[in-house]
């Protein structure tokens, strides 16, 4: 037996044999100049290359329907079209350098025009053209694309790394468990693997390497242990565990249809965190009082993008007004916060996370992303706001802008919203005019000055994971400061409790959408600094009303006295976590919890 330790991502025991996903080399572009005749057989290798990716397309194309179709008869036409080709072919003879490296170079330099016409049109085909062509550089390069179809139901998967864009695909598979060399505990990738409620561990050295596909695998997801080829004792131990899981599973799933209330009667509102529409459904399901935070930024990205790969595609406004429209209605009138498009730093959006002068960054997270990609791309980002504003009759709408750090990108989201609604007003289509506009506050910039951002903003979200990652300057996403990342640190807590401060003063809601709000420690906190909306992955709503209710007002707000006090130090998780246990074990917490808390 080998015991592994990584980062606890979702809790819940799992048991099955692994399977291992073959690690793939990076998307790097050799370059090597030409012998003499050699420039006709590179070409031959890239017309070979453009007819294998043309058959994978006539083979989706029959598979699919609706806009995919569209999308893949318009990449079958970019393959086809002779302006990119031959023009390409005078780029290649000219450099008398190696095809890879030609088709690289050219691809740069004709979407970089596309993009610069600030014309959706010319933008969208950027895109198109960058997903097909990266196929045949795909190709040209050998590499092969996983096919997820082949991961047996059940199975503990283990891998390097994956792609947000790659969780679809991995989760319709239905794994028993994830296990992964990389990933932070408040990356994209650990937020939508607990959206799927799939017991998982991130940052286990060398999962890929040390665990062979066909063993058995029981993975801890609480306690971030994966048990390789566990003996039999270990094993019974694991698997009483879970039945002790499942009860308080259980007791958790009794209260979904019930409000959350405290013990003394204060109603807190338990929404959830969404990336796609369907997830609405489950949203009720689980209980949610609402939508606290739709991250659009998950309909914009590809299942097939990988690596280097370009792969993003610009989303149609029909298509989002009918992913906004449908989540408005399953919600059935309770707020729904539909965050504009977060793309670029970590969560990579294909070519939409590319900054707009198509340069690579050498420091992504603090580059063009979020909303200052959207604010330099209008184009794309009017069509956005046209779709939410078109949904906004469908429900109760709030919309909200990411990683606000000046007031100057408010205002310009204001005038952008002033310029759609004109435009829809004149083209007689309906929508809300009094849609509430907020910000996330998930930079320092945004909460030490959330007193001036409270007078022109109607709501706050505070975003917890970028608010640890830009206050301590650590990489949420990377595994060896993963220890540094910690979202109890004074200065973070104390960030929240000014912009809640702030947000009550100014009569504005403020609510709370990043990991914190999904842990009961965190969530203790934060309902102790008088927030009363919380905003998390469906699957936890119902062990985060359970325990909550289980707790007074006036403890909660012990609770977070006690993690600011000066002399707890600068690391307050300790002292959040005793006093939590602490109240709960004096309280009346059912047997279940008794015994999984260890009260
Ligand atoms: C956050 O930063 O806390 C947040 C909710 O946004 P995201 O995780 O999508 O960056
Ligand atoms: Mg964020």
């Amino acid at each position: 037996m080998r015991i592994i330790t990584g980062i606890p991502i979702f809790g819940g025991i799992a048991s099955g044999d692994a399977f291992v996903i073959p690690d793939r080399p990076e998307y790097t572009i050799p370059k090597y100049a030409l012998g003499p005749g050699e420039a006709e057989k590179d070409w031959e290798r890239f017309l070979g290359a453009v007819k294998t990716v043309g058959e994978a397309l006539e083979a989706e194309l029959l598979r699919t329907s609706g806009e995919g179709r569209l999308i893949f008869e318009s990449h079958r036409m970019m393959l086809q079209d002779t302006v990119f080709r031959d023009s390409l072919r005078v780029f290649f003879e000219q450099s008398g350098l190696n095809i890879e490296y030609a088709l690289d170079r050219h691809l740069g330099a004709t979407t970089r025009i596309l993009r610069g016409s600030n014309n959706p049109v010319f933008e969208e085909r950027a895109d198109d053209i960058t997903d097909v062509f990266g196929r045949v550089m795909q190709e040209l390069l050998g590499n092969e694309q996983f096919d997820f179809g082949r991961i047996p139901q059940g199975a503990i998967v283990a891998a390097r790394k994956l792609r947000p864009s790659d969780v679809p695909a991995l989760f319709k598979r239905r794994p028993g468990g994830l296990c992964l060399a990389e990933g932070g505990a408040s990356g994209h990738l650990a937020i939508l693997t607990r959206a799927c409620g799939i017991p998982a561990v991130f940052a286990v050295p060398n999962a890929h390497r040390v665990i062979p596909t066909g063993v058995k695998v029981i993975l801890n997801g609480a306690e971030g242990k994966v048990y390789v080829e566990p003996g039999p004792q270990t094993a019974a131990g694991l698997l009483e565990q879970r039945r002790r899981d499942e009860r308080l599973l259980a007791l958790f799933r009794d209260s979904r249809s019930k409000p959350c209330v405290t013990r003394d009667g204060r109603r807190i509102f338990l929404l959830a965190n969404i990336g796609k529409g369907e997830e609405a459904l489950e949203a009720l399901e689980e209980g949610a009082d609402g939508i606290g935070l739709f991250r659009t930024e998950f309909l914009f990205m590809d299942e097939r993008a990988w690596g280097r790969s370009p792969g993003g595609k610009l989303v149609h406004e029909d298509e989002q007004y009918e992913a906004y429209k449908t989540v408005l209605e399953v919600m059935q009138g309770r707020p729904v916060t539909i965050r504009t498009l977060d793309a670029g730093g970590d969560k990579f959006v294909g070519s939409l996370g590319e900054s707009p002068s198509g340069a690579p960054e050498e420091n992504p997270l603090l580059g063009e992303r979020s909303i200052r990609l959207t604010l330099r791309r209008p184009g794309l980002f009017k069509i956005q706001l046209r779709a939410l504003y078109r949904a906004s009759v469908h429900g109760n709408l709030r919309i909200m802008i990411p990683l606000v750090v000046s007031l100057a990108e408010v205002t310009a989201v204001r005038r952008l919203i002033r310029n759609v609604q004109k435009q829809l007003a004149a083209e007689n289509i309906p929508f809300n005019p009094k849609t509430p506009v907020g910000m996330m506050v998930e930079t320092p910039a945004a909460a030490l000055s959330s007193d001036a951002f409270a007078r022109h903003c109607d709501f706050f979200s505070v975003g917890t994971n970028d608010l640890t990652q830009y206050s301590l300057g650590i990489d949420r996403e990377n595994p060896a400061v993963s220890s540094l990342y910690d979202e109890y640190h004074l200065t973070v807590l104390r960030m929240i409790q000014i912009t809640a401060g702030n947000a009550l003063a100014a009569g504005i809601p403020v609510s709370v959408c990043g990991e914190m709000a999904g842990a009961p420690e965190g969530a203790a906190f934060l309902a102790g600094l008088g927030i009363d909306s919380l905003s998390m992955a469906a699957p936890l709503i119902p062990r985060i009303k359970h325990t909550l209710s289980l707790l007074s007002s006036p403890d909660l707000a012990l609770l977070a006295r006690e993690a600011l006090a000066v002399h707890r130090g600068t690391s307050s998780f300790g002292t959040v976590r005793k006093l939590y246990k602490g109240l709960l074990a004096a309280g009346s917490a059912p047997e279940a919890l008794r015994s999984a808390y260890d009260l």
